[in-house]
């Protein structure tokens, strides 16, 4: 048996590395921790582009003329199919993407969580009745599946954050043609013939893998596909953004991060180490609501600082499939050298290394993790380390005075997905929480992502919001009713 120690992967992947028509190109996935070759699957070309849409757009009208109960069936039996190969879907996940064992299984669980979620909100779009201002008027609004979607999704959570999209999308009766990263097409694949098995018409969910830029293009472009739903860069999704304008597309953006953590001095420092380190060092730091930046009260810094190299200190690194090994690789080579550049720009820039500040010597692709002090004078906000998204096992220190300072740091850029702010006092954690711009804030705990909640971000850090009962609306439009009867 392969390295997938699966025979349904063996053969599900088999059938996909046979070339397409109108394209002789092939993706060569690998391994994210050791390089080797995963799988060779052949690209599709833009006539591949052309008849998906297509075929979904015929095949969506049935499907939205079901019942909800129907279509809420298909997408259960489909979590359920995912939660029987939770062991295969996770060393697929820790192959591929390298996150460890441990996180690749809880994302297996957390996927099934969002499709279980949405094959119930599949129940209850909501509708209204208005107060007519005649007599004999009903005024209703409805809601109405939006069309075929377009969606464009990241290798950082391959399956979850896929059936983030596609699974609202089904419920509230679209079709889906999407558009994975090419870093992990596997996942995407694995996921889409679970949904197969469970039922799904196969013209209702395409994968598409091959050249991003031209098939997202496309996408965008093509004025059947109603909507797009992309997570990703913001500097992708505003290019992306751009190409749908001419066809007035819908958009649902999930874009970068740039999360503040404020530490105020009277916070369980015991506990706030500890979300620091969860929050941060989480699939080696590449997670958009991962905290980029913490916040620290200047009292009480250096206390923070000694519960915080121990905790660091004890990060093993390694093997993602090594069920002791905490901290896999970075997901390819681009992404080490640029955290690399951006850590030692940041100690030129007087950034002072407390733990780590290198790449891994031993391990393939990881980088050490690292905790940064930014110098305490100056002004931090412009430092490049304090605007850019790391998107790594690096976690930098700011020191802050008061709560108005704390707020003006955490503001202090231009994304709003996520912020955190750790006291014991309430009151004060209200008062900084009302001047935060961020969709999403978490008061003493650092880890906020559920699906029966909207996430998504202010700013350039997105438009619209997934999860909760605001994912199923993303996919619906809104028709107005007006009747009147004698
Ligand atoms: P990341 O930094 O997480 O890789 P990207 O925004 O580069 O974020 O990629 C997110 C998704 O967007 C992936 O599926 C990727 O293939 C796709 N993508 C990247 N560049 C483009 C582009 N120019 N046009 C369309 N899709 C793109």
């Amino acid at each position: 048996m392969s390295v997938f120690a699966s025979d349904w992967l063996d053969a599900l992947f088999a059938k996909f590395s046979v070339p397409k028509k109108d394209s002789a190109e092939f993706l060569e996935v690998r391994q994210a921790y050791g390089g080797l070759p995963l799988a060779a699957i052949a690209c599709h070309g833009l006539s591949d582009l052309d008849r998906t849409v297509e075929s979904a757009d015929n095949a969506q009208g049935r499907w939205s003329s079901l019942t909800a109960a129907e279509r809420c069936q298909v997408l259960h039996d489909w979590a359920t199919l995912v939660l029987q190969q939770q062991e295969t879907l996770a060393r697929l996940i820790a192959l591929e993407q390298g996150k460890i064992l441990a996180e690749a299984r809880a994302e297996v669980q957390s996927t099934v969580r969002y499709i279980n979620w949405f094959a119930e909100e599949a129940k209850r779009p909501k509708g209204e009745v208005v107060p007519p201002k005649r007599l004999n008027q009903h005024l209703m609004t409805i809601r109405r599946p939006i069309g075929v979607v377009g969606a464009i999704t990241p290798w950082n959570f391959p399956l979850q954050l896929l059936a983030r999209k596609v699974a609202p999308a089904l419920a509230a009766g679209c079709a889906v043609v999407s558009k994975p990263a090419p870093e992990t097409p596997l996942s995407a694949l694995a996921l889409q013939d679970l949904a197969f098995q469970a039922g799904l018409d196969r013209r209702l969910w395409a994968v598409l893998l091959g050249d991003a830029r031209r098939l997202g293009k496309a996408l965008c472009q093509h004025a059947a596909v109603r909507m797009l739903s992309f997570t990703g860069s913001s500097r992708v999704g505003k290019e992306l953004l751009g190409l749908c304008a001419p066809t007035v597309k819908k958009t649902v953006m999930e874009l970068g991060g740039n999360a503040p953590f404020v530490a105020c001095e009277d916070a369980d420092l015991d506990k706030v180490a500890e979300q620091l380190v969860a929050s941060r060092f989480r699939n080696s730091g590449q997670t958009c609501v991962a905290t980029n930046r913490a916040l620290v009260q200047r009292a009480v810094l250096p206390e923070l600082i000694k519960r915080l190299k121990p905790l660091i200190a004890a990060l093993r690194c390694g093997d993602p499939l090594d069920p002791a090994v905490d901290q896999g690789p970075l997901i390819h080579a681009g992404a080490l050298a640029r955290v690399e550049g951006l850590i030692s720009r940041a100690v030129m820039d007087g950034a002072e290394v407390l733990q780590g500040g290198a790449v891994d010597p031993v391990h393939f692709n990881v980088y050490q993790p690292t905790l940064l002090c930014l110098p305490d004078h100056g002004d931090v906000t412009r430092r490049e380390i304090f605007q850019e998204e790391i998107f790594g096992p690096v976690l930098t220190l700011t020191a802050f005075g008061n709560d108005d300072e704390a707020i003006h740091l955490a503001n202090a850029t231009r994304q709003g997905l996520a912020a955190y702010v750790f006291s014991r006092d309430t009151s004060r954690l209200l008062r900084i929480m009302e001047g935060l711009e961020f969709g999403m804030v978490g008061l003493n705990n650092a880890v906020l992502s559920s699906e029966a909640v909207p996430f998504g971000g202010m700013k350039e850090s997105g438009l619209g919001r997934e999860g909760g009962h605001e994912g199923l609306e993303s996919y619906c439009e809104i028709q107005y009713v007006n009747l009147s009867y004698a």
